[in-house]
Order: structure tokens, then sequence, then C-alpha cells
């Protein structure tokens, strides 16, 4: 039960952060893995670092998601390389701040091409693959932020991952009968390098939001993805899930323990 010894996955923004755990989780459970980014560098490193944590072949792939060709080639590499995609985590996205008064054209634009079409991008170019897999799997992370709460500065952000949503649930009814599964993870805050530059006291501050007390780790969320990609979560389709210790069930600060 449960194994994802044969598997092979995509994981978009696979060199960093939540992403990274991800490959982690999968590179140690047995999957074939491979790793989609824009940096070579990065990928180079993460490749390293994760081959030979288990029994897959680890690769990686440059890829911008915002661009839907560079998707396309990614999945034919990636089918190329390991002969099937099974899985593909859609977990590459920006959180850059501006506020709703001065938000330009560009900075909106930017953000919904990588965390909305890129999104689409990625599940288009690999929905073939996934349809043929017979037990194909689709795992977005989305965030609370937007879904479930907002925050100031992520008004484009938060949209961007709403929309992520509104696209799984749709994906999911079209891809239902082929046996391939789309689901969502809404990390609550997760230490990673992209949070890192939020700052200390912004980590602070949502140290003590969260009931138990303790950001999230990028395997928290990879946990839950592996769980999705298993053949026995083949019941479980257009879904978000959050993973956030408890981060959005306090009505007010005063239902925090002390
Ligand atoms: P991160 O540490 O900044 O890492 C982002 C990853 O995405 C990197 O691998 C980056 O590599 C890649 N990436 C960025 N733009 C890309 C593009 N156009 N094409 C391909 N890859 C791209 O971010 P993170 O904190 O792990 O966040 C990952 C995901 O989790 C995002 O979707 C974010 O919205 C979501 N999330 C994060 C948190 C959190 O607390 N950290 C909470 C909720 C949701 P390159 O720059 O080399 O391309």
């Amino acid at each position: 039960m449960f194994s994802l010894a044969d598997r092979s996955v995509i994981v978009t923004g696979g060199t960093k952060g939540i992403g990274r755990g991800i490959a982690g989780v999968f590179a140690r459970a047995g999957a074939d893995v491979a790793i989609a980014a824009r940096s070579s560098d990065e990928i180079d490193s993460a490749v390293a670092e994760l081959s030979g944590v288990g029994d897959g072949r680890i690769i990686g792939v440059v890829t911008d998601v915002s661009n839907r060709s560079s998707c396309d080639e990614m999945a034919r590499t990636v089918l190329e390389a390991f002969g099937a995609i099974d899985v593909v985590c859609a977990n590459a996205g920006i959180f850059p701040e501006a506020s709703l008064e001065t938000m330009t054209d560009a900075q909106l634009s930017q953000v919904l091409d990588v965390n909305v079409k890129g999104t689409v991008f990625t599940v288009q170019a690999c929905v073939s693959s996934l349809t043929e897999s017979g037990s194909g799997r689709v795992i977005i992370t989305s965030s609370i932020t937007g879904p479930i709460t907002g925050f100031p500065n992520w008004s484009h952000y938060g949209a961007s991952k709403a929309a992520q949503l509104g696209f799984m649930r749709t994906a999911a009814i079209e891809l239902a009968a082929q046996g391939v599964t789309v689901n969502a993870i809404m990390p609550g805050n997760v230490l990673t390098e992209g949070l890192v530059e939020m700052g200390e006291d912004y980590i602070a501050g949502m140290t003590r939001a969260i009931p138990m007390k303790a950001l999230g780790t990028p395997e928290d969320i990879g946990h839950l993805a592996a769980f999705l990609a298993t053949r026995e979560a083949g019941y479980i389709t257009g879904q978000a899930i959050a993973v956030d210790g408890g981060q959005v069930l306090p009505e007010s600060p005063d239902a925090l323990p002390a």
C-alpha cells in the first residue's frame, strides 16, 4: 500500500522551499522526480542533493511556467526521460508585494501569469500523459491566502491563489472519467527562502497567529502531496486541503492559547 516507487513526478518550483520539500518526499519514497524551475544552477544543486536519497531517477528541466511552450517542452523532456508522467505538482509561484493603491498592470500581470496561467499551462502540457497513466494526479500548491484569508499588499496574490481553486474544480470534473484526480493544498506560513525574504517581524507575527506556535516545514506540504499522489487516494478529487497548524481557526487573537 501507499507506494510511490513506480511513479513519475514533475514538481514545478522544485528547487527551493515548498517545491524542494515536495520533491524530497517523493524522491525518498522512490519515485522518479523531475524538478522544474528557471535557474539551471539551482536545478543542478537540487538534483545533486536529491540524487541517491531513494531508488528513483532525479532530473532537472529548465522551465518558465508562465510560458506555454516552455511547459510543453518540460512535459516532452520528462516523458522522454521517464516514459510516463503520473503526477504533476503545479507548485511554482511568486508572492511579490504591491498595495492596492499603487499596483501596476505589470505587477498584476506578473503574478497572474506565473501563479494562474503557469498552473494551467503546466497541467495542459501534461494532460495526455496523465490520462494515459490510468491513475494520474494533479496537485496544485494554492494557499490559505486568497481562498480563506487576506493579507495587506497581497490582493493580486490572493486573487491568483483563489483562481487556482476555480481551475482545479472544473479540471477535476473534466479529467475524472480518465482516473485523473486534481486537488490543491493550501499551505499556511511555511518557512521557505521566499518567506524569509518577508523579514523577521513578519515571521514572528505569523508564528504568534498559529495555534501550533510554529511555521510549517516544506516537508509538511510534501507529505500531503505524497498521499494525494498514491493510487489509494484515487477517490479524492476537486478538494482543497489546508496544511497550516490551525492558523485559519481562531475567531480572534483571544482564541489563541497563551
Ligand atoms: P520560493 O521559496 O520562493 O520558491 C519558488 C520556486 O518557484 C523556486 O523553485 C523558483 O525557481 C520557482 N519559480 C518561480 N517562478 C517560476 C517560473 N516562472 N517558472 C518556473 N519556476 C518558477 O517559494 P515557496 O515559498 O516555496 O512557494 C512555493 C509555492 O507555495 C507558491 O505557489 C506559493 O504561492 C505557495 N505558498 C507558499 C507559502 C509559504 O509560506 N512559503 C504559503 C502558501 C502558499 P526559479 O526562481 O529558479 O524559477
